[in-house]
């Protein structure tokens, strides 16, 4: 894989061991604590291509069983609420509704062709 500007950035602006950007001393002789504006661009742009790919990976996979269970969504349900159930005794700290919106609650929602 070709490294983006990101990756490039993120390689050279890294933390020096006073707490300073060592990128922005080598390339510019700047004093910039770290991160520096560049590294927080790079990984403000890499955070929202992952979650770009998380969002659609999660629309495919909800496409995907709405086919499975298409006429029987108490069993989709049935089954999605299982991983509810798993997901809040691993994360107890989450909140319930955010949980249920995202395990079962969506099921509830007009798919894209009516229900
Ligand atoms: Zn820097």
């Amino acid at each position: 894989m070709i490294a983006g500007p990101e990756e490039m950035i993120l390689a050279v602006h890294v933390r020096g061991l006073d707490g300073m950007c060592a990128g922005c001393r080598a390339w510019w002789a700047r004093l910039t604590p770290y991160p520096c504006w560049q590294a927080e661009w790079a990984t403000s742009r890499q955070a929202r291509a992952i979650t770009a790919r998380f969002l659609e990976g999660a629309r495919t996979r909800r496409r995907e069983l709405r086919a499975e269970y298409a006429g029987a969504p108490v069993s989709l349900a049935l089954y999605l609420g299982a991983y509810l159930v798993q997901a809040s005794e691993d994360m107890p700290w989450a909140p319930a509704g955010a949980l249920h919106r995202r395990f079962v609650g969506w099921t509830r929602e007009a798919g894209p062709q009516g229900r």
